[in-house]
């Protein structure tokens, strides 16, 4: 190796490197960001993403709940009573994230969201990892670091809650049942579609009452009334 070798091993070489990271990652984050995005966007419109989601989703929370009976060894009262409260949470979650995750903002969520708007039978979905990885989280900071009885056994209904959210938007979509509690549901759901500033619930029309997005027929008359008054 001659001198000017040497000089460019330690010196030309890993200056090139870095001139070539440099124009891989050090470009703008928004000349960046469509590539994550479109990775993202991809991934959450792929089948096999959507169709993972409903093994990994009840086997979290089923993991969960064992977790907590077995290895904190939680009183079994005490986790049924955690997973009902869990459930109950759910519900209000669902109302809160699609009110204002999905119908609000900028992200990706929200931009997934208006694609199932317009194309319902799509199978999108949240990527399954998320999922999972948000409530493994939760498992190790509650129930492996701080060992708080019946935690896991609350996170494990909110995994049983999106599961069944999950279950129940897709048999809306891809399915038609007889029974009359269902049919109502979706026809609740139905109407979120073509209007969504109302019936956000999915699995349920409970806080749609009680915050006061319930679609109501006499509503939407007087608003559009109100709109014609408005341009003439
Ligand atoms: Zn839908
Ligand atoms: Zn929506």
């Amino acid at each position: 190796m001659t001198n000017l070798d040497r000089l460019y091993f330690f010196y030309r070489a890993p200056r090139e490197r870095f001139r070539q990271l440099l124009a891989i990652y050090g470009r703008k984050p928004e000349d960046r960001l469509p590539d994550a995005r479109t990775f993202l966007t991809r991934f959450a419109a792929h089948k096999s993403n959507y169709l993972l989601g409903f093994i990994t989703d009840p086997v979290t929370a089923l993991f969960l709940i064992a977790w907590d009976i077995s290895a904190l060894r939680t009183n079994v009262f005490a986790a049924l009573g955690s997973f009902c409260f869990g459930l109950l949470t759910w519900t209000l979650l669902e109302y809160g994230f699609h009110r204002f995750v999905y119908h609000k903002g900028n992200t990706l969520a929200h931009k997934g969201h208006l694609m199932h708007h317009e194309s319902p039978r799509l199978l999108l979905g949240m990527p399954w990892y998320v999922t999972s990885g948000f409530f493994l989280l939760m498992w190790y900071i509650f129930a492996v670091r701080l060992r708080v009885p019946a935690a896991a056994s609350f996170f494990g209904a909110i995994a049983a809650g999106y599961f069944y959210y999950c279950s129940v938007h897709h048999i809306q979509h891809h399915f038609r049942l007889a029974n009359t509690w269902f049919r109502g549901l979706t026809r609740h759901h139905n109407i979120h579609h073509r209007l969504q500033d109302v019936n956000f619930g999915v699995t349920n029309r409970f806080w749609d009452r009680v915050f006061g997005t319930q679609y109501r027929k006499e509503d939407y008359k007087l608003r559009a009334v109100a709109r014609l008054n408005r341009k003439n």
